[in-house]
C-alpha cells in the first residue's frame, strides 16, 4: 500500500470529515497511480485511506477514516448497500423508476455516479480511482440491483482533470435501446441514454418539475433550456394554458416532442410550440414582439466551471433573469436555477434580485429549490450541493 504525508498543519480539513487531499497539502507522497493510500499527518498519524492520482489535483480521495478498514470487495459493497440503502422510503416519489443510486463523494464513493433507468443502470466512473475498479463495481451493482444492463458514460468533461479519455458502450449484459421509457411521478418519458446529456435525463430536477406542475394550471408557460421536454409535460399535465419550450438542440426538442405525445399531451386542442432556438434571442425576441407569459422556467446549462468564470456567469443568469422579469405578467411565476457548483445559493438571490431590480418588477420568492434528494447532500462535502434555485412570484404592481 501507498503513502501520502500531509504537510504539517494540513490535516484540518481531514479531521474536518472532508475527502479530498490537494497537491499543495502534501509533503511526501509515494505511491502508484489508482492505488490505495494511507494519509498520515506530519507526525505520521493515520488520517485516513483513499485512492491515488498523481495526475489530479486532487491527488487523494479518502474512502474510509478507520484504519482497521480495509478497502477490498466487501469494501465497496458494504458502500453501495449503504448508499442504495440511504434512497429507501423518503426520497422517491411514487410511480418513479429513474433513480440516481451513488451520488459519488456524496455518498461515500468518491468518483462513481450510478443511475437507474428502470432496468437498465448507467455508470459513469470520474475518477482514475474508480476506473481502475470498474469491473469489480459493476459485478457489485449486478448482484445488488439486479439489472438488465449496465451502460457507461464516462464521457463527461470532468474527467480530463483525472487525465483520463472519455468512454462510453456496454459494461454489462443487455444494450439499451435507442431511447428507453421511464416514468416520474406518473409521467412517462423516452430518455436516450447513450447520447443524451449526462448519463440521459436530468434527475436532478425531479422535485421541482412536480412543483411546476402543481403551479402551472391556467397559465401561459414559457419553459427556457427544455432539453427533453421535462418542465413542459409537467406543465401541460398541470393543466397550462398554452406552453412555448426553447432548446437549442434539434435532437433534444423532437424527444420532447415525443414525450408530450406518450404522455397523450399533443392534441389538446392547444398549440403547444417547440422552438429551436437560442435562449438569449428568443427572449428578446418575445421582448420586442411584447408577449407576456405566466410562468417561466429558466434551467440553463452550467455557465460557470471554474471559480474564474463566476462573473461573466453572473452577467448570463442576470440577462436571462432580466429578459424573463419582463415578460412576466402581474402575478407570474419566475421558477429559476444554476446548476454552476462555483454560483452560490447567495450570489444566485443576488443575481436574480439584481435582474428583479432592473426590470423594475417587485418579486417575492415563493420557495428555494434544491436538487432531488437522490442526488444526496453531504454536510462534510458542500462541493456537491450544486442545483439551486427560486420560485418567484412577480408584483401585481412595477417598483420602478
Ligand atoms: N430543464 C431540462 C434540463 C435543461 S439542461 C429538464 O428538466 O430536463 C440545459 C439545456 O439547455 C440543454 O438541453 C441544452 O441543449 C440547452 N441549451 C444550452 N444553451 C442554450 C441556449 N443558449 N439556448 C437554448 N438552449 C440552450
Amino acid at each position: 500500500m501507498g503513502v501520502v504525508v500531509l504537510k504539517r498543519g494540513r490535516e484540518k480539513p481531514i479531521h474536518r470529515g472532508h475527502p479530498w487531499i490537494y497537491s499543495g497539502a502534501i509533503a511526501v507522497e509515494d505511491a502508484t497511480p489508482g492505488e490505495i493510500v494511507d494519509v498520515l499527518d506530519a507526525d505520521r498519524h493515520f488520517l485516513g485511506r483513499g485512492y491515488y492520482n498523481p495526475s489530479s489535483q486532487i491527488r487523494v480521495r479518502l474512502l474510509t477514516r478507520d484504519e482497521r478498514e480495509t478497502v477490498d470487495a466487501d469494501f465497496w459493497r458494504r458502500r453501495l448497500r449503504a448508499s442504495l440503502a440511504r434512497r429507501d422510503g423518503l426520497i422517491v416519489p411514487p410511480r418513479t423508476n429513474a433513480v440516481r443510486l451513488v451520488h459519488a463523494e456524496s455518498d461515500g464513493v468518491p468518483g462513481l455516479i450510478v443511475d437507474r433507468y428502470g432496468p437498465w443502470l448507467v455508470l459513469q466512473a470520474l475518477t482514475l480511482g474508480i476506473e481502475q475498479r470498474k469491473d469489480l463495481i459493476v459485478e457489485l451493482l449486478v448482484e445488488l440491483v439486479e439489472p438488465l444492463g449496465v451502460y457507461e458514460r464516462s464521457d463527461e468533461d470532468v474527467r480530463r482533470l483525472e487525465s483520463l479519455p472519455p468512454v462510453k458502450g456496454v459494461l454489462w449484459g443487455e444494450a439499451p435501446p435507442e431511447r428507453l421509457e421511464i416514468e416520474e411521478a406518473g409521467l412517462r418519458f423516452w430518455v436516450d441514454i447513450i447520447n443524451g446529456h449526462k448519463t440521459g435525463f436530468y434527475l436532478d430536477q425531479r422535485e421541482n418539475r412536480i412543483l411546476a406542475r402543481r403551479v402551472a394550471e391556467g397559465r401561459r408557460v414559457l419553459n427556457c433550456f427544455c432539453y427533453t421536454g421535462g418542465f413542459t409535460v409537467a406543465a401541460v399535465a398541470g393543466s397550462a394554458r398554452e406552453t412555448v419550450s426553447v432548446d437549442t438542440s434539434e435532437a433534444a426538442i423532437e424527444l420532447a416532442t415525443a414525450n408530450m405525445r406518450l404522455n397523450g399531451l399533443a392534441d389538446r386542442g392547444v398549440d403547444d410550440h417547440f422552438i429551436v432556438g437560442n435562449v438569449f434571442e428568443v427572449l428578446r425576441r418575445f421582448r420586442d414582439e411584447g408577449r407576456r407569459f405566466d410562468f417561466i422556467v429558466l434551467d440553463p446549462p452550467k455557465f460557470a466551471f471554474h471559480a474564474h468564470q463566476v462573473q461573466a456567469a453572473a452577467r448570463g443568469y442576470k440577462d436571462i433573469n432580466w429578459l424573463a422579469f419582463r415578460l412576466l405578467t402581474p402575478g407570474g411565476l419566475l421558477m429559476t436555477f444554476s446548476c454552476s457548483g462555483v454560483v452560490s445559493p447567495d450570489l444566485f438571490w443576488k443575481i436574480v434580485f439584481g435582474a428583479a431590480v432592473d426590470a423594475g418588477v417587485d418579486a417575492h420568492v415563493v420557495r428555494v429549490l434544491q436538487q432531488a434528494p437522490d442526488h444526496t447532500m453531504s454536510l462534510f462535502f458542500p462541493e456537491g450541493v450544486y442545483l439551486k434555485g427560486l420560485l418567484c412570484r412577480v408584483g401585481e404592481k412595477s417598483v420602478a
